[in-house]
């Protein structure tokens, strides 16, 4: 009838709207490792920060000694310890804990929720057992993962730039967080020293680094997104410190601020876009990040059922409410495997109030759902082909006669569980780079990362070292 060809027309319109054809992907790749270029050469020369992270030391695996990491991103934040044993003992022994912040300490005074931290932390300290050992005369040392925007000053100082994810305490901005950190530590009775300060993703880089000696590069493919890497010191020409000993310096990418004219956007992006909390921004992120792929759904099934009638007579009021569909949601309808789609049946109707859809009507949405995460995940990787680019290991690596190995340190649940979205990616670095380019090139989860991987800096900048 009239209304699956419309249906279809606009299937069509997103599919070639979406397409990522593989000449657009290399596009996509060459703008990110030139906006990687400009963003190193100025501050402000790239819509990618490129941050200088003053992290020049990744662990090497020798390490040895008690280090403490704690991880605050988030409505949870993480207290963890580590018992490296160098190249032979590795990780001796580690445990952590998790506390949830209480709401009103998000939105309260600064001391209140430092001293809240370092309290749950000096209770944690007070529980270390035998197994862990600190030599005598020596202090505690800490990694802090906090996963805000901040303008770092040196690997174990900066200042917070804004808080995000529903933390709002006016007297932080500004300040040195880790100097709020170390004054609550310091009324808590709690003597330990700071040694660290990063976020996530180059918490990941160090837990990838640590594990295996080729890694060059961590992804973040979670709620939103993030990149980091390890550029050559002297390849920054915005840096006018000393050039580091290792010669080397981890890049904080921001890259979900990634824009490039080549990015296939089509209407429902700009319209997501413009209703969110920051328009014109992390442009990349809403393309390829779970926040967003199941409200990209959403929006194109909204318009299905105004303009097709595809529900029903009426739309759905619940398709209207923003974000109702979440990416687990999505993925669990597009990897149903049943004859009969009963998984998208029961998604339809629990999340959006939409009873007895037919199997044509479930067919739709899972080549909707394909559309989106397909595209997702070819620009996701193509943005990690970019950052190979950046550093010359796009094409056939030698080192000597061997032939190197590049591997991708990923986390972040979009990638660990939405399948198609994680297999597409990599089906799509083989496209882009070529079967014997990209046969050593590996990208692997490393979800341990953002925990012990704070802590490993902590080792890798010790004052002790
Ligand atoms: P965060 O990015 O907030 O630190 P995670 O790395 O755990 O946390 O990622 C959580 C995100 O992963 C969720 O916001 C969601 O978008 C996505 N996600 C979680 N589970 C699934 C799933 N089963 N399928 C697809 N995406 C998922
Ligand atoms: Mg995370």
């Amino acid at each position: 009838s009239g209304r699956w060809a419309r249906v279809a027309a606009v299937i069509k319109e997103l599919e070639d709207q979406c397409a990522t054809p593989i000449a657009k992907l290399r596009h996509v790749a060459d703008a990110m490792a030139v906006e990687m270029h400009a963003g190193l050469a100025s501050d402000g020369g790239s819509k990618l920060k490129m941050l200088i992270s003053y992290v020049d030391n990744l662990p090497t695996g020798d390490e040895t000694g008690l280090y403490y990491a704690l991880d605050l991103g988030g409505t949870n934040f993480r207290v963890l310890r580590v018992q490296l044993g160098g190249k032979e003992g590795r990780v001796v022994k580690q445990e952590f804990e998790e506390v949830s912040i209480p709401p009103h300490l998000m939105v309260g005074g600064s001391d209140e929720l430092f001293d809240f931290i370092a309290s749950a932390l000096a209770k944690f300290v007070a529980s270390e057992g035998e197994e862990f050992r600190l030599p005598v005369g020596r202090r505690r040392e800490l990694g802090f993962t906090f996963s805000f925007p901040v303008r770092q000053t040196s690997v174990s100082s900066g200042t917070l730039v804004k808080w995000t994810k529903g933390f709002s305490i006016d007297a932080t901005v500004g300040e040195d967080v880790v100097a709020e950190l170390t004054r609550a530590m310091e009324r808590q009775g709690l003597d330990m020293r700071v040694s660290a300060l990063i976020n996530d993703t180059i918490g990941t880089l160090a837990g990838g680094r640590y594990h295996n000696n080729d890694v060059v590069a961590a992804v973040i493919l979670g709620t939103g997104t993030n990149a980091a890497y390890v550029e050559h010191a002297n390849a920054i020409p915005k840096w006018n410190g000393l050039l580091p000993k290792s010669g080397e310096m981890v890049i904080n990418m921001e890259w979900g601020n990634f824009g490039s004219s080549h990015l296939p956007l089509t209407d429902y992006d700009r319209a997501l876009d413009s209703a969110s909390l920051n328009p014109g921004e992390q442009i990349y992120e809403k393309l390829i990040s779970g926040m967003y792929l199941g409200e990209i759904l959403r929006r194109v099934l909204l318009r299905l059922a105004k303009e097709t009638a595809l529900f029903g007579d009426t739309v759905p009021p619940k398709l209207e409410v923003p974000f109702i569909l979440r990416t687990p949601v999505m993925s669990a309808m597009h990897h149903d495997k049943s004859p009969d789609l009963k998984v998208v049946g029961s998604k339809l109707n629990e999340i959006l109030g939409i009873p007895n859809t037919c199997l044509r009507t479930r067919k739709v949405i899972i080549q909707i759902c394909d559309i989106i995460a397909k595209r997702g995940a070819r620009l996701g990787a193509a943005g990690i082909v970019g950052i190979l680019k950046k550093i010359g290991r796009d094409g056939i690596g030698k080192n000597g006669n061997e032939i190197s190995r590049t591997v991708i340190a990923m986390d972040g649940g979009t990638y660990e569980h939405y399948t198609t979205f994680s297999e597409t990616l990599q089906c799509t670095l083989k496209e882009i780079l070529g079967e014997e380019s990209s046969a050593s090139i590996v990208v692997k989860m490393a979800n341990d990362g953002s925990g012990i991987g704070a802590a490993l800096l902590a080792a890798s900048h010790s004052q002790y070292r």
